[in-house]
């Protein structure tokens, strides 16, 4: 017996505290794998369905090793909602169980702390443009006095970016110990609480800012748990990729100029430095202008309208605004030497150096040297302006994931309850390793211990359009199921699209002509408002895309339906897409059967997945899309999901809610 085990067995200290605890084989065997790995040390990659009680499963025998060894692990997830329960549930029930004087911390990028010797400069509220503003600074001001952390998400006032970005700590102009406000900086403080921490909670993001940085964002750890692990890809992606565009631009030349025009910054300094100052500037007038004119190349290249387009070498001669911000940022680190405060001298030599690295990124975004990375650009309409940004990004990560990651740290545990797919020779857990480069890794596989065969029902209806033959008469069914399926249930219904097109147009139908029916449209308010008002107007259908598909926890009575109204193919046209179905070409594979469709399984399984939350939750999942009944592949999307019964009709649903029991005369499906 491992002492995890003992803890999670009959009798065991979390059986006999966590009220209404029942032993999940899953969970057991879930804390061995985790044990095992954290031996060898392996990497583990591990599936556990909904209601396995991963977190526990693997917190326990990390925090037993971490205490034991004197080691620090790293636990990252993609949604908030996670980290919340990580830190306000599990771990504090954990310190109570465990008694072994583990600690643990939350680490969140440090933008997100204010920042107090800026603070001390920005504590004059006329500094800011409007009345609005001016009293958001007031109230800053004021929080600062009372604040133990100092963080903007402790705050319960609503605030303006630019309001707080005046206020928020910038890696590269923190003074470190040099700072006069060193021994009270939140920042610091918390970095000394992570310090000597054992388990420490972020989000992928900021891990993968500390993995490309060098590690110079998280204490070096050497442990490390990925849950939420279907997102890696994206998030990952991302970071390995590069940006450029006139907005980021804009605001750093307006930073730059901010810091020229300091009041009294030349006092004290040699009577030349004036000069040199409105020399800055000019410098900054005129990239401004060559910069206006680059990006606006844009309209040329790709024509006047929204839209996102890949683009060719030679499209944008960057050499053009590549000049102008190398001489800007070599003579800002000239000038920052001239300075008597030392505070203007660091913050000219961090503005010079975000000038290089905005031209590192310019030439290699423009210059689209790297074969292994797609580059396009995005240009929309903005209130402010248009917005023209353009992107590099690699069309395989798996190659950085080893190199940054896997040969980095072991143990490594991915978990996730969407982690196996389709994809031939890749099915299970295939495609995803293959995807993040994960090589020699222990498996483990582990079903939902719900009772999905009793308490779920899943309609396919007959007779709707292929969406790929006739998108109109298709959406027109969709609206007109959607419709019949509130009829009988009244509301509590989730429906999923994969588009905000078509979701607006359902949603425009549906109000047009039903004033009765509740719509909670996203977009028309924030997402955690949206859930808020569904959980509680129960005569609500909730409208979301991507993001309502996973990493929302509706348990109860509040949600006892999911329609899923197409299948979620990613779209073929975005340009990393793509790139990567492309590349899959040039190599002989099937980008059909490879990519796409082990990633749109993943993402039905997320949305399928967020119907049961609890033991004791029931309901209906509607698929309205006829291809998962008419295409050979639709079988790959059925066979993914637990079994649970399956109807064709309406009435089925009906008599499902009015009997609490299965219909009667429907068979399990195979
Ligand atoms: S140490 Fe850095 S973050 Fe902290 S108050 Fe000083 S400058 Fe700001």
């Amino acid at each position: 017996m491992s002492f995890s085990r003992d803890l999670f067995e009959e009798g065991g200290k979390i059986a006999g505290q966590l009220h209404g605890y029942e032993i999940r084989p899953q969970q057991l065997q879930m804390v061995e794998a985790v044990e095992q790995a954290i031996t060898g040390p392996r990497n583990i990659i591990v599936e556990a369905g909904t209601g396995v009680g991963k977190s526990l499963a693997y917190l326990v025998p990390f925090i037993d090793w971490a205490v034991r060894e004197d080691r620090k692990v790293v636990i990252s997830t993609y949604t908030k909602a996670l980290q919340n329960q990580l830190f306000v549930k599990d771990l504090p029930f954990l310190t109570r169980v465990l008694d072994i004087g583990f600690r643990y911390a939350m680490c969140m990028g440090s933008e997100n702390y204010a920042c107090l010797r800026k603070a001390r400069k920005n504590s004059i509220p006329d500094l800011f443009e409007t009345k609005k503003r001016k009293k958001q600074a007031e109230n800053i001001i004021r929080w600062l006095s009372e604040t133990e952390t100092g963080l903007v998400t402790d705050m319960d006032f609503v605030l303006e970016k630019s309001v707080w970005n005046r206020f928020s700590r910038e890696s590269d102009l923190c003074r470190g110990r040099k700072c006069p406000h060193n021994e009270q900086c939140f920042y610091r403080k918390a970095r000394l609480k992570q310090s000597s921490s054992h388990i420490l909670i972020t989000n992928h993001s900021l891990l993968f800012t500390d993995i490309t940085s060098g590690g110079r964002v998280l204490p070096d750890f050497q442990g490390l748990v990925l849950d939420e692990a279907h997102t890696l890809e994206d998030v990952a992606t991302r970071h390995f990729g590069r940006d450029a565009g006139n907005v980021r631009l804009q605001y750093l030349l307006d930073g730059v100029d901010s810091a020229l025009g300091g009041k009294g910054i030349a006092e004290g300094c040699g009577s030349g430095l004036e000069e040199k100052i409105r020399e800055a500037k000019e410098m900054v007038s005129e990239l401004r202008a060559v910069s206006g004119k680059f990006f606006k190349r844009a309209e040329e290249v790709f024509g006047k309208r929204d839209q996102t387009a890949r683009f060719d070498r030679g499209d944008f001669p960057h050499e053009d605004i590549c000049g102008p911000l190398e001489e800007l940022s070599s003579f800002l680190t000239g000038l920052s030497r001239d300075f008597a405060d030392p505070d203007v001298c660091e913050v000219m030599k961090a503005y010079a150096e975000r000038c290089g690295r905005f031209k590192e990124s310019v030439e290699f975004v423009f210059g689209r040297e790297d074969e292994r990375y797609v580059y396009w650009a995005d240009i929309r309409t903005r209130k402010t302006g248009m917005s023209y940004s353009f992107h590099a990004a690699p069309v395989d990560i798996s190659g950085q994931m080893k190199t940054y990651l896997f040969e980095r740290i072991c143990p490594v545990v991915l978990t996730s309850a969407t982690l196996f797919s389709s994809g031939g020779d890749k099915a299970g857990f295939g495609f995803i390793k293959d995807r993040l480069g994960l090589e020699d890794c222990m498996e483990l596989h582990l079903d939902s211990p719900f009772d999905y065969a009793n308490n779920v029902l899943t309609y396919l209806p007959r007779g709707i359009a292929d969406p790929n033959r006739d998108f109109s008469v298709f959406r027109r069914q969709v609206r007109d199921d959607i419709i019949r399926i509130y009829d009988i249930m009244g509301g509590r219904i989730f429906a999923l699209f994969t588009s905000y097109e078509m979701l607006n147009a359902v949603a425009d139908d549906i109000s047009g002509s039903r004033e009765d029916i509740n719509i909670l449209r996203q977009g028309d308010l924030p997402r955690y408002v949206l859930l808020d008002v569904f959980k509680k107007r129960h005569n609500s259908i909730l409208m979301g895309t991507m993001t309502f598909w996973q990493g929302v926890d509706v348990p109860g009575s509040s949600l006892e339906c999911v329609i899923i109204t197409k299948l979620p193919f990613s779209v073929p046209s975005d340009p990393i897409n793509a790139a990567r179905i492309e590349s899959m070409r040039e190599r002989g594979l099937n980008p059909f059967y490879g990519y796409q469709l082990p990633q749109a399984v993943i993402m039905f399984k997320q949305g399928f997945g967020r119907l049961i939350r609890s033991h004791s939750d029931r309901g209906v999942v509607a698929v309205l899309d006829p291809r998962i009944r008419t295409r050979r592949y639709g079988k790959e999307f059925i066979s993914a999901i637990p079994k649970c019964q399956q109807t064709d009709t309406l009435q089925d649903i009906k008599t499902f809610f009015q009997s609490g029991d299965m219909p009667r005369g429907d068979t399990p499906q195979s």
